[in-house]
Order: structure tokens, then C-alpha cells, then sequence
């Protein structure tokens, strides 16, 4: 039987840079040791305190069908969340609460694109946006923000390629490079998505891991309210990978449809989940400052080790749990060093190119193990590097 061309070409084909991550995955399975700094999954789980709150909503019965946008209670919280931290005024019904900001980005993009229509997005990129948009139906185009831009999109770049598309979709703090996209970054992205008539799909779901500076979410831009969906997420901020729960928050016309959707689709969120989410946002900054912790001390530790280095140069980052190492002194591309650097010391990074071609050249590591273990296999990462570099 002939599956559908969407479904059969979702993830693009081709070779993507994930094998060393696959053959890391297959070092592990056979009880090899490896350090793995490849995923962007917490060294913590999900705390006893919201894990109490879900136990308490299950057993107190909330284990029926939840309603489809989400709760009232959920959806008036994270209004208020987006309300204080972007000064823009968001009520429930800009609201629609998801299974993970995963489920949020293809929404997203179903509910600006129809078939056969251009959806800009930023090479280097989270990995799975360009297959979130070919689900759609819609047409994937990279526009390249360049490492010699501190991998900040510039607006002339953005211009080139609008013409014609339906969304752009953004990341800031940007999941691979750690960039925080400063005001002017997101004041030349406004003005494409104005002069354009785009809509800009936000993706926020860092925006509780920044290092140096402040989290500028565009929506607050004069005139991008109305023409941008913001996506959210508990999964980073606070440790609920596993729970996929997340959030669009929106025009209200745009989330009434995303409603719709929703109901035709996923059919809501576990009730038991909204309300451990709940509880976990009603506990405030603080919480969310306490699960970002290690990765801020980390990067502190890299910062050190990286110093005075010369084959290795991070890339100037402010935020999220990855850092992405320039390695191209070494003469190698982010793939062959990075396939070099597991077969020599088991030490597991991502290669820049499994992210888009932007980042050729560099390797991504995420800062997701102990403090100590960390520090030695970046240093490790460091000698190897010196030494690729003067062979
Ligand atoms: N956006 C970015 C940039 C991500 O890195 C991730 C997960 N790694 C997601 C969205 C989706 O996260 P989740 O579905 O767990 O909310």
C-alpha cells in the first residue's frame, strides 16, 4: 500500500548528521561508557513537589477527558506568566495549552500555511523544524543566520527570502547556538514579518535559561501581537520533559481555530498534567531559576576551561542548555570531529551540521551532566581539538 508523500518525506531524506548520535546510542546499549553531551534533557527529574500535585489531581479524579483548550485555571496562569514577564495583555483566550511545544510548532505552522506555501525558519535550527513543516504540507526554507553574525539572523537575509512565504519561525534563546536574539535582531525580524505580511511563529521555550541579558519575547513589538504565535513550554523551564505539556499563545481568532484543531487531533492534555503544571508556574521565578542553576554554573565552568583557547572558540552564547564550539581551526567539519572525538575518548557532541549548514564547522554540546564529569570531558574535548589542530 502507497503511504502518503507527506508522511514518506517528513524528515527530508538524506544524510543528517545524527549518526554519531545513533552510534553513541549503541555504545550505551552495549555498556560502553559514554559521555553524552548530545540531548537537551535535564540531569533532574521532574520534582516530588509537582509530582505530589499530579498525584493529588489523579486521585482526586481528574483523570477524564480535560477540556480541549486546556483548563481555565492553566490557561488563566499562563496568560498571567506571558502578561507580566511581556507586558502585553493576554487573557485565557489567547490561550490554548498543548502536549508539548512540539504539538505547538506543527499547530502553529497548520494554522498559517496551507499547502505548497513557503515557511521561513533560521538555519542552524532545532532539529525538527523543518519536518514539523513539510507535515503541514508547507515548503521548509532556511535562511541563514551566519556564525560571523554571532549567528544573529540579520534582516536584509530575511527580506531576501520573504517574498511569497506565509510565517517565519524563530528561536530565541536559540536551541542550537545559545544566542539570545538582542532588540535589534527581533526589531528587523518585526519589520520583515510587517513588510512582508508574515506571520512570526515565536519559539520561547528557553526563556527561563538566560545567562547575560533579558528574554525580549517579539510579540511585545508595536504590531506583532496580532500577527504572532508565541510557543511555550513546561518541559525546559521546569523539568517536565516526559509530561508534554505546553502552550500558543495567540490572536484570539487564531487560537479559536487552534481549538478545532485540537479537538480533531490530540483532544487536549491529561487534566492531572494541566494541573501539575499549574501548580509548578504558581511556585513562581524562583523555581524556574533553581532548574536553570546547573546549566548557568556550567556554562560558567566552560567559560573557564575555554579561555585562552585557540582551536576551540565558543561561540558568543546567553542562554539555553547547549554550547556551541567553533572547532574550525581544527581543519575538520563538526561531523568528522565529532565522530573522531567519540571513537577517541567516548566523548558524545552533536556535529554543527546535523543542525543546517550555518553551523558547518561546529559542534554542539549540551550542558546536561555533573559539574565535575562536565568540566573533564570539555577540557578533554579541548586537548583534541589542540591537537587535531596542530597535526
Ligand atoms: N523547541 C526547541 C527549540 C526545542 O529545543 C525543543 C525540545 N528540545 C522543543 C521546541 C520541543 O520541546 P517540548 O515538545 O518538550 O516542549
Amino acid at each position: 500500500m502507497t503511504l502518503s508523500h507527506r508522511i514518506t518525506h517528513l524528515t527530508g531524506g538524506g544524510s543528517d548528521g545524527w549518526d554519531v548520535f545513533y552510534r553513541a546510542r549503541a555504545l550505551v546499549a552495549a555498556d560502553e561508557a559514554v559521555t553524552e553531551l548530545t540531548i537537551g534533557e535535564h540531569d533532574i527529574r521532574t520534582g516530588p513537589s509537582i509530582l505530589a500535585a499530579m498525584d493529588a489531581s489523579a486521585r482526586g479524579g481528574h483523570t477524564g477527558y480535560a477540556m480541549v483548550p486546556g483548563t481555565a485555571a492553566l490557561r488563566d496562569t499562563v496568560a498571567a506568566r506571558i502578561t507580566e514577564r511581556s507586558g502585553v495583555p493576554t487573557t485565557r483566550d489567547n490561550v490554548l495549552i498543548t502536549p508539548g511545544g512540539q504539538a505547538a510548532l506543527f499547530a502553529a505552522h497548520h494554522a498559517t500555511c496551507d499547502e505548497g506555501d513557503r515557511a521561513l525558519y533560521i538555519d542552524p535550527y532545532y532539529a525538527t523544524y523543518p519536518g514539523t513543516i513539510r507535515g503541514v504540507g508547507a515548503v521548509p526554507v532556511p535562511v541563514q543566520a551566519r556564525a560571523e553574525h554571532a549567528f544573529q539572523p540579520r534582516a536584509a537575509d530575511l527580506a531576501a527570502a520573504a517574498p511569497g512565504a506565509r510565517s517565519l519561525l524563530v528561536n530565541t534563546p536559540n536551541n542550537p547556538t545559545g544566542v539570545v536574539y538582542g532588540r535589534d535582531t527581533l526589531e528587523g525580524i518585526a519589520g520583515v514579518c510587517a513588510e512582508h505580511d508574515l506571520w512570526l511563529i515565536s519559539d520561547e521555550v528557553y526563556d527561563s535559561q538566560v545567562w547575560e541579558g533579558a528574554h525580549l519575547s517579539p510579540r511585545a513589538l508595536p504590531g506583532m501581537a496580532e500577527r504572532t504565535l508565541v510557543v511555550g513550554s513546561m518541559s525546559k523551564s521546569h523539568a517536565m520533559t516526559g509530561s508534554r505539556c505546553g502552550w500558543i499563545v495567540g490572536p484570539e481568532e487564531a487560537i479559536s481555530h487552534l481549538i478545532n484543531l485540537a479537538t480533531h487531533t490530540t483532544y487536549g492534555v491529561p487534566g492531572f498534567i494541566q494541573d501539575a503544571a499549574r501548580f509548578a508556574l504558581d511556585q513562581g521565578a524562583d523555581l524556574e531559576e533553581e532548574i536553570a542553576a546547573p546549566f548557568r554554573r556550567r556554562r560558567a565552568l566552560a567559560q573557564e576551561v575555554l579561555a585562552g583557547q585557540n582551536a576551540v572558540r565558543q561561540v558568543p552564547s546567553q542562554g539555553a542548555m547547549y554550547l556551541m564550539l567553533d572547532i574550525r581551526a581544527t581543519g575538520m567539519s563538526g561531523e568528522a570531529f565529532a565522530g573522531a572525538l567519540l571513537d577517541a575518548h567516548r566523548i558524545a557532541v552533536m556535529p554543527g551540521e546535523s543542525f543546517g549548514a550555518a553551523a558547518a564547522g561546529h559542534v554542539r554540546v549540551a550542558m546536561t551532566i555533573d559539574d565535575d564529569r562536565f568540566a573533564a570531558a570539555l577540557a578533554t574535548l579541548c586537548d583534541f581539538a589542540a591537537t587535531r589542530a596542530a597535526a
